[in-house]
Parts: C-alpha cells; structure tokens; sequence
C-alpha cells in the first residue's frame, strides 16, 4: 500500500491518496453488494445554485437521484433498507434533515433535467409529441415567452420531439424544467450538444428560476459554464465505478480550483497525484517549433439545401493548432468534411489534397470485437509505438476498458478511442470535431494536453471544432471564426489570432472573461461587473494566453 490508508490501498501501491477515516459511517447510498457506494450528500442551500462537479461514474446523477427523491438512500443496507424515519435520523443536524422531512411530507416538488436527453422521445407517453404540447402541459410558471426566447425554441415549436437534434432537445427538456413552479430544481449536464452561445442562454434561464425559498443544483462539466452558474460548489472524489465522496460546499472560486487541484486544504487531503492547470508558461518551451511547412486553402462557397456557407481562404502551418469558433449551424462541420475532401464546394474550386484523418463529431460504433482488436486492425504501427502510448494511450486511460467490446462502450469511453484512432493514423492535418462531447471535466483537460503535445511533436496540424470555451483557448494557436445566421447564410473568417479571434467571438456573446490568477483558468466575468465595463471599454474580451 501507500502507506497512508489504514486499511489495504484498494489503489495499488502507486496511487497517493488519503482518506477520511470515518467514510464507511459515512455511506448514503450502495445499489448492492460489491457495487458503487455514495458517501455523504451534497447539501443544498435556499436561494441558491449548488454545482456539482467531479469525475465520471463518481456519484453525481445518484446524488440527484437521492435528492429529488426519485431514490430512497439506503444508508449502505441494500439488502435490509432503513425506513425513512431512520434516513432522515442519520442526517440528523445537517441542512439535510429539514430537506427529507420536507420531501417527505410533500412540501417540496423537484423536478430534474435529466443527462441523457436523447432517451427522452422513447419515454414520452403522451399522444401529442410536439414541443408546443409537452411543454404547455407542464406549463406551471408565468415565464413561458422568456423561455422560449431565451432557450430558442420557436422555430420548433410545432416540431415532434422524435426529429428534434441533441441540441435542440436539450434546449427543450431544460426548458421543460424551467416552466414548472417547483421548489428543487435539478440540472445533470445541461451544457452537452450546446454552443457556447446557448450554454451561456441556459445558465441565464437556470438562474433566472432562483426565489428565496428554492434549490437549484447543477451537474456541470463546462467548467466556464459551472463557474458561471454556481454560488457554491461541492466536489466529489473517490474511485470511479467504486465509491464517491462528496466534500463540503466550497466558494465557486475555491470549489473548482480544489477539483483542479485534487487536494482540500482544510482536510489536509489529496484525492489525485497530479493538479490539473492551464498555466500556458509551463509548456511554453515545449510548444514553441519550428514552423516549416506552409499550406493554403481557396475561398470557397457550398450550398447544402437551404444552407449557404462561404468561406474565406486561409492558410496554415505545421505545428499549429486552430479551433474553429461558432454557434450551432454556422458549417464548421460542413468545412470540415470539405477539407477532408468528403464534400466537394460548390462551382470549381478545389481543396488541395492533404493527407487528413478525421475524428467525426458523432461516432457511431460499427467494430465488431474489442478495442484492442480495433486499434491492432486501424492503428497498428502507432499503437505499438512507444512514444504514442506514452504520449496519447496511457494519459487517456484505455487500459480499463480495451479489452471489452467497442459496441458495450459508454459515451465517453467511445469518444477517448475516437480520439486515439484519429491521432494514430499518420497524416499531415487532423480534422477533430468536438472531441469534448461525454468527456468529465478532467478528461477534457486530459484530452486537450494529449492533442496538444501530439501535433505539436509530430509538427503536424490540427483544425479543432471545441465549444469548451477553456479548452479552446488552450488548445487554440490561431482561431477561424464562424458568424452569420445558423443554418441559412453563413461565414467562416480567415484564421486570426486567438486574441482578435476570441474578441470577435466574444463580442458577439456579450461576455467577457479574465484568468483565475492562481490556475490561469479563463472565468466568465459577472455581466456589468466593474471588470465586465472595464474590459469592454477596452475592447478586451477575453485574456488570452
Ligand atoms: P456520475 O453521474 O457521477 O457519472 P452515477 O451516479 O451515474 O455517476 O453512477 C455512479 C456509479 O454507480 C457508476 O459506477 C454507475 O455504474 C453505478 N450505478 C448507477 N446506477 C446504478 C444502479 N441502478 N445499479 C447499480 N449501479 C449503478
Ligand atoms: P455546425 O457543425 O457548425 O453545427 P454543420 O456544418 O453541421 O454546422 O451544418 C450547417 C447547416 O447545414 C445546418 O443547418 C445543417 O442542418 C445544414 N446541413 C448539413 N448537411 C446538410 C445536407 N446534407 N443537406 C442540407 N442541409 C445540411
Ligand atoms: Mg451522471
Ligand atoms: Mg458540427
């Protein structure tokens, strides 16, 4: 062991971590014998928005579960389960106790936004699925126009929700949430399939709701977006898939910055070897090579359907990496399916021809066999290099699932092979939409230092979709801008510096943001703050690396 656990290291001998020593007097909730385990609860204060924010498989949804009463906590006896009296006994003296007795009695309606939206459609029971039917019929608020406004839901507001996009039914069952005249109001991942236009529209919505007397908690992995969010923040550590542990509520500031960190000072406790920071300076040297290579792309037009993207013409380098910023249906998929050569632009312009591997924005997993057995028949030569396990394999932690069945895999775990199959085929530009998408919060940062320190020693280079706003800045080396009306007459810029690029773009959204001095995380600056109306006196939106 470690040396520190009192008890056999259940992490091997490697792992640094040190434990509460009261947990296992701690345990709301266990599924079964062997199975994850919850210890404490996140507790919610009236009148405000508690974020939640911690790894995947670590307790989150299970915490909302037991919060909005869906789940009765079974204090770690699953095969002999307390009765609620005993329930409410054990959180006897916290915030907790009035909460159960509240929730119990019938005083307190919650209603929950739940992860998966796209399993909504199969659950609605009712005859009429159209938007307009189904969030008319929970319409309990005096709010209906805002929400529909804010959350853009008119132009589908007659549409059935089986043809709705992620993105669009997640702006609908958010926005199902926010009709309701409810006492709790939950959240698990609000942000996922948004751009980063309407993640900032959800979090005004979200935050619209609070009244003295409500809760609102928040499942977050959009760390600008939590930040945003949140009043105060309660982290979950543990072992994924084993056992979570919620801390107590921390300011926003020091609840993320603890996460990131993976260490409380106040219990003097560590829950993770390493911290996580987007110090630009530390890899600074690293980062800085020798561009060699120049390449050109044309200016070019491409019309699908109803839709017109134009295109300015561009170039690159090698070792360089650009993120592509813009709402939803502005074509940077469209581009880059046209750099890869898939999509052909309109009238006679051509694309030069690039070697390209493409990580696709939705993955659909067709493999038949294990993971293992899919990186042997596509990425061979890479997979057994040394240097790609060490720099991309290993830092993305495949090994605990590489021997199962690609079709089994969960969202996150799909998406992680996605990005090590894209990265393992040689090429001279990578095209990676949306690598974000399922990814925990450290996982995104994880992925965007392993893409990162790919293209830069290989000298090769990378267009990146990202709507994380932190990890698009720190990926970003130069930036492509797309504006114009979503889905009808769009515009991708030439690509400029992340700083005249991240100004545009944020101009456009109204927001301004500043770095955490201590991890240099970018934070969204509170609208009209003293920092807010400095900033854009200045025409200073962002503060880039
Ligand atoms: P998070 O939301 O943080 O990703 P969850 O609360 O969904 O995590 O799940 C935590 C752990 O509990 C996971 O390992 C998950 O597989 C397990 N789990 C969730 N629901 C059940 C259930 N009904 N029965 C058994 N295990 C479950
Ligand atoms: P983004 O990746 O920026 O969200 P996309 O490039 O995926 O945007 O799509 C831009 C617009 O083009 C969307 O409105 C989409 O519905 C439309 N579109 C994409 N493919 C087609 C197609 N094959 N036929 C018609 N319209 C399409
Ligand atoms: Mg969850
Ligand atoms: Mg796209």
């Amino acid at each position: 062991g470690c040396g520190i656990c009192p008890k056999r290291c259940p992490f091997g001998a490697i792992t640094i971590i040190n434990l509460p020593t009261n947990l296992e007097s701690q345990i709301t909730h266990r599924y079964s014998a062997n199975s994850f385990k919850l210890h404490r609860l996140p507790m919610p204060r009236p009148g405000n928005v508690l974020g939640l924010v911690g790894t995947n498989g670590i307790g989150k949804s299970t915490a909302l579960k037991i919060l909005s009463g869906k789940l009765k906590p079974n204090l770690g006896r699953f095969d002999n389960p307390p009765d609620w009296e005993d329930v409410i006994k054990h959180f006897r003296g916290s915030e907790l106790q009035n909460y159960f007795t509240k929730l119990l009695e019938d005083d307190l309606k919650a209603v929950v936004k739940p992860q998966y939206v796209d399993q909504i459609p199969k659950a609605i029971r009712a005859a009429d699925k159209s938007v307009r039917a189904l969030l008319e019929s929970r319409l309990s608020l005096d709010n209906l126009d805002e929400v529909l406004d804010t959350l853009e839901l008119r132009h589908i507001y007659d549409r059935d929700v089986t043809h709705l996009s992620g993105g669009e039914l997640q702006r609908f069952a958010i926005g199902t949430v926010c009709v309701q005249n409810a006492d709790v109001y939950m959240f698990d991942e609000p942000s996922s399939y948004l751009d980063v236009k309407q993640r900032l529209s959800a979090a005004r919505i979200i935050r619209s709701l609070l009244r003295p007397d409500d809760y609102v908690i928040v499942v977050e992995h959009d760390l600008s977006v939590l930040d945003y969010l949140s009043d105060f923040i309660c982290v979950l550590y543990g072992q994924p898939a084993v056992y979570g542990v919620v801390t107590l509520p921390y300011s926003v500031r020091e609840g993320i910055n603890i996460f990131l960190d993976g260490h409380i000072p106040t219990e003097n406790l560590r829950f993770r070897e390493e911290s996580l920071t987007f110090r630009i300076a530390e890899g600074a040297d690293e980062f800085i090579t020798e561009k060699s290579r120049a390449f050109r792309y044309p200016a070019m037009e491409k019309t699908l359907g109803d839709f017109k993207l134009s295109i300015e013409s561009g170039d690159f380098s090698d070792s360089e990496i650009i993120v592509m910023m813009g709402e939803n249906g502005t074509g940077k998929t469209t581009f880059c399916r046209m750099l890869a050569g898939s999509l052909k632009p309109d009238g006679n312009q051509k694309v030069p021809e690039m070697k390209i591997s493409m990580k696709p924005q939705t993955i659909t997993p067709k493999f038949e066999g294990t993971v293992r057995q899919l990186f042997f028949k596509k990425i061979k030569a890479a997979f057994l290099s040394p240097q790609f396990q060490t720099d991309v394999v290993k830092p993305l932690k495949l090994e605990d699932f590489i021997d199962q069945e690609v079709k089994n895999l969960s969202g996150g775990e799909l998406q992680r092979v996605a990005i090590v199959l894209a990265l393992g085929m040689p090429a001279d530009i990578y095209l990676i939409d949306e690598p974000s998408a399922y990814l925990d919060a450290e996982q995104r940062i994880v992925a965007s230092r392993v893409i990162k320190r790919f293209i830069m020693h290989a000298k090769k280079t990378a267009f990146i979709v990202e709507h994380d706003f932190i990890m698009a800045t720190y990926l970003a080396d130069r930036v492509i801008v797309f504006d114009g009306q979503p889905g009808i007459d769009a515009h991708a810029n030439k690509p400029e510096s992340l700083l005249t690029g991240c100004n545009s773009f944020l101009k456009n959204l109204n927001v301004t943001f500043r770095r955490d001095p201590t991890n240099f995380r970018p934070r969204i600056n509170k609208l009209n703050s003293q920092l807010d109306q400095e900033q854009k006196l200045h025409g200073n939106y962002g503060i880039p690396k």
